[in-house]
């Protein structure tokens, strides 16, 4: 990867860098200095991929879906990540940085989480590497969130609920950032996409990248080509989409889509397309587009999807949207709920209501016969059973 690679500075273009009160300069100095060093040693991918391997079940299948080739006229393959241990792509990261951690020499978690996903799945590594776990969350979060809150603390996590603000996921980070501040010594903060002050875009990034690596050795196999024509993703802050897109970002013949949750529309108040209707400022210790107010106050983001309803995006995604390297379309709720159907009752997989964002681009955009189009799907749709059932 060269053309878009972050640089020193922790820059994609304008975008990124570490935006960060003074005190907690130390715990990101230190990170920045070591995390190439330690996740390119042997022994750290040795141990890396064995558990991908053999904790989460990768690599995850890349499968010929028929049916739905069939239906749009041309060759569809959707990439499994629905199939990984915990039913998403986060795990990915969470192993990642769970790893750095201990080789770090911290004995304590942090993590914020919104719909409680990222909380599970770093509760999950810290279960299996014996760390103790703090996750904050929104007080409102955790009402509608409650299985998830259930699952954390049955892996042993204390969840701590964010009283302030309009309690939700911004408000969990701030209680995170000041708790990562007040334990520099023991504590590691694990975050959950390609968001937050550098090194954390790059580094998640990194540990993502399985994604498109496995995706290239799979279609190589399977049509003798390792490049598709089109790559396709779903975007919250960005990481299963820059996993999916990694290793193909320097292959001009591949084109990128990701999609944008737009909820009610972007000309409504009720949306998440932070790279339509949102502009550069700094948020979670970066500079990236988000979605504000004139005067700088973060505007609360809806989507059906609670992954996909993050009021900012990775800065590297802010550097592709500018450059024209991805395209970001908008798709609505009712755009992803009947993508998410259609899924279903064409291929017997029920695809997690972030991921069904990435399927409503079929209804969107026409293909060609020849084409071959890869369709990350993020996550299993369990967890989204009961609004699915609410919309029938
Ligand atoms: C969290 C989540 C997302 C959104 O996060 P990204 O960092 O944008 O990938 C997408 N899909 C699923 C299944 C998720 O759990």
């Amino acid at each position: 990867m060269n053309n878009y690679k972050v640089n020193e500075q922790g820059f994609y273009g304008e975008y990124g860098g570490a935006f960060i009160p003074e005190m907690l300069y130390p715990n990101v100095e230190e990170l920045k200095k070591q995390y190439l060093q330690i996740i390119n040693t042997a022994d750290f991918q040795k141990e890396f991929n064995e558990l991908l391997k053999n904790y989460v079940g990768r690599p995850n299948p890349l499968y010929f879906a028929k049916r739905l080739s069939a239906k749009y006229q041309t060759n569809i393959y959707l990439k499994r990540e629905d199939l990984n241990h915990t039913g998403s792509h986060k795990i990915n990261n969470t192993i990642g940085q769970i790893l750095l951690a201990k080789q770090l020499g911290k004995t304590r978690i942090i993590a914020e989480t919104g719909a409680g996903q990222h909380g599970v799945a770093t509760a999950t590594v810290c279960a299996l590497m014996n760390l103790q776990c703090v996750v904050y969350m929104g007080e409102i979060d955790m009402q509608r969130q409650a299985p998830n809150v259930s699952r954390m603390k049955m892996l042993g996590a204390e969840v701590i609920p964010a009283k302030s603000g309009s309690q939700t996921l911004k408000d969990a980070t701030n209680e995170a950032i000041r708790d990562w501040i007040n334990n520099p010594e023991n504590t590691y903060y694990i975050i959950g996409s390609v968001v937050g002050p550098h090194p954390y875009p790059d580094m998640v990034a990194r540990f993502q990248s399985v994604i498109s690596k496995e995706i290239k050795t799979q279609l190589k196999e399977q049509t003798g080509n390792e490049n598709p024509n089109y790559v396709i993703a779903c975007v919250g802050g960005g990481s299963n989409a820059i996993g999916a897109f990694y290793h193909f970002l320097d292959e001009p013949s591949v084109k990128l889509i990701a999609t944008e949750a737009a909820g009610m529309g972007i000309d409504t108040n009720k949306t998440a397309a932070s790279l339509k209707v949102g502009s550069p400022g700094i948020i979670h210790g970066s500079r990236t587009y988000l979605m504000q107010t004139a005067d700088g106050q973060i505007i609360e983001p809806y989507s059906i999807s609670a992954g996909l309803d993050y009021p900012g995006i990775g800065p590297i995604h802010a550097y592709l949207n500018d450059t024209q390297r991805v395209d970001y379309i908008n798709i609505t709720d009712k755009e992803a709920l009947s993508a998410g159907f259609m899924l279903t009752q064409t291929e017997g997989i029920i695809p997690a209501l972030e991921s069904a964002h990435a399927f409503a681009v079929l209804d969107k955009k026409k293909f060609e016969k020849n084409d071959i189009v890869v369709i990350n799907l993020s996550g299993r749709g369990d967890k989204d059973l009961a609004t699915y059932i609410s919309e029938l």
